[in-house]
């Protein structure tokens, strides 16, 4: 490999990092890039030979672990006999067939049809223009809408952005583009009045967007759309009763729901999608990371029968559905997928999601549950949160120049582990890959453990 240094200043001088500080980086004030060089199962190495257990799954996509040879060599096999093929005017792959079937026959809801992009965030800008074609087909020409919530993410380009409930995702760039609605967070914990029980919030959290439906003129509501755990905006799972009370606010004014499922599909959560475990019935489901464990970028947009039947009744007066890219149904991606899904059968991950995860929050929990900065300990499945707090009597957050959350991120990173420090606040967050044991779980939760008590020290 070329030296380290050479290749640390070259990155310096020509990549524009995501969600990095530009001068900071340019000017070295937060130090080399991080050269990613190896990975195997749970874990990560450095170009320096340092290790870590990736208690985040790169970005919560890498679910199958990492070093899988399966996987690798349905990706070289396919790459030898048909590197590429288009999916345009109803051409296929094997590969590419096969994955659908499966996706149709596992996805929540009643799918009918899968669209592919290459991420999650073009996936729910497809999503976005199914809204608007569907309802422009059955007549309906004003329902345009879309509501996302507070908090949630869906990604950064224009419309999944503006989906993205938080407000540094959109200050400077022009969004959230009109026509794109938030209604309030499902976090108990900081949403709540005092005394109110979770089913109380989650009523009035409805009542909300009911109020929101009417004030807009319900004519005018195209679709909601949300995680079934919030996701980046701070891992929160819904509150008692949620997804029930939300669900019955939609079917009444005919709004669609659209579940964003990029973290929460294919056994994450304990079970094999959100929409399972909480009972939602979306009519559009966006998956993408656990579908190729990140070991190609391929995403999807399953459509549902209702969503799909008004699309084909009016292709005599349409014509042709008029949307996709060049990449659409890779072959290669395909087979990365079906080689992923083969895995997550075969080890059955979506138990291991639950029995491990299960042992996961336990930990966790007795962990943290009592430390005197901690607020809040929560989670579900492999996935989990440690929010901080200055003061757990009245949930004083710290001032955000102390950067709790992300000291003690650096801390764990510096003892071996990847926890993530959530953007939204002073949270810790754990996505590990759903192969993860038990005995890597408490390691995992003791460098937390310790990298917390070393910044509690520091803060004392
Ligand atoms: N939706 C959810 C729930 C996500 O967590 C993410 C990414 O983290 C996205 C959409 C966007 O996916 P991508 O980064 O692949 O565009």
């Amino acid at each position: 490999m070329t030296d380290i240094k050479t290749v640390a200043e070259r990155d310096r001088s020509s990549v524009l990092h995501p969600f990095t500080q530009l001068k900071d980086f340019a000017t070295g004030k937060i130090g080399d890039p991080t050269i990613v060089t190896d990975g195997r199962g749970v874990s990560i190495k450095d170009a320096e030979g340092r290790s870590y257990i990736d208690g985040f799954a790169g970005l919560y996509c890498v679910n199958v672990g990492y070093g899988r040879t399966e996987v690798a060599e349905a990706i070289a096999r396919q790459a030898y006999k048909l590197a590429y093929y288009h999916t345009y005017a109803a051409h296929t792959t094997e590969e590419l067939a096969t994955l659908s079937d499966r996706l149709v026959r596992m996805a929540p809801g009643a799918p009918s049809k899968v669209f592919y992009g290459l991420s999650g965030s073009d996936a729910n800008e497809t999503q976005a223009k199914l809204v608007w074609y569907y309802n422009n087909l059955r007549g309906q020409p004003r329902r345009k809408k879309i509501i996302s919530r507070e908090r949630g993410y869906h990604g950064c380009s224009v419309i999944s952005g503006s989906m993205t409930g938080m407000s540094f995702y959109h200050d400077h760039m022009d969004l959230p583009f009109p026509g794109i609605l938030h209604t309030g967070s499902p976090h108990h914990y900081w949403g709540a009045e005092p005394g109110e029980t979770e089913d109380s919030f989650s009523r009035r959290r409805a009542a909300e967007l009911e109020q929101l439906i009417l004030r807009e003129g319900p004519e005018t509501i195209g679709a909601f759309i949300a995680e079934p755990v919030l996701g980046t905006g701070g891992i929160t799972p819904p509150p008692t009763g949620y997804w029930r009370e939300i669900q019955t606010v939609l079917r009444r004014y005919d709004v669609l729901l659209i579940a964003d499922e990029v973290i929460c599909g294919f056994g994450r959560t304990g079970a094999d999608f959100g929409s399972i475990l909480y009972g939602m019935e979306p009519d559009l489901v966006t998956v993408a990371k656990g579908l190729t464990s990140g070991y190609m970028p391929l995403s999807a947009a399953i459509v549902g029968q209702r969503v799909y039947n008004v699309m084909e009744e009016a292709a005599d007066r349409v014509g042709a559905f008029s949307h996709g890219y060049t990449y659409s149904g890779h072959p290669i991606a395909a087979a990365a997928a079906n080689a992923v899904l083969d895995i997550f059968e075969k080890e059955e991950l979506t138990n291991r999601a639950k029995t491990v995860g299960s042992h996961f929050q336990k930990r966790l929990k007795e962990r943290f549950a009592q430390l005197e900065i901690v607020g809040e300990v929560r989670g579900v499945g492999l996935l989990g949160a440690i929010e901080f707090v200055a003061d757990r009597q009245t949930k004083r957050r710290f001032d955000p120049q102390i950067k709790v959350g992300a000291r003690i991120s650096k801390a764990a990173r510096d003892r071996g582990l990847i926890a993530r420090a959530m953007p939204h606040g002073d949270i810790l967050g754990f996505a590990p890959p759903l192969i993860v044991s038990e005995p890597e779980i408490d390691e995992m939760i003791d460098l937390a453990y310790r990298a917390t008590k070393q910044v509690m020290d520091e803060l004392a």
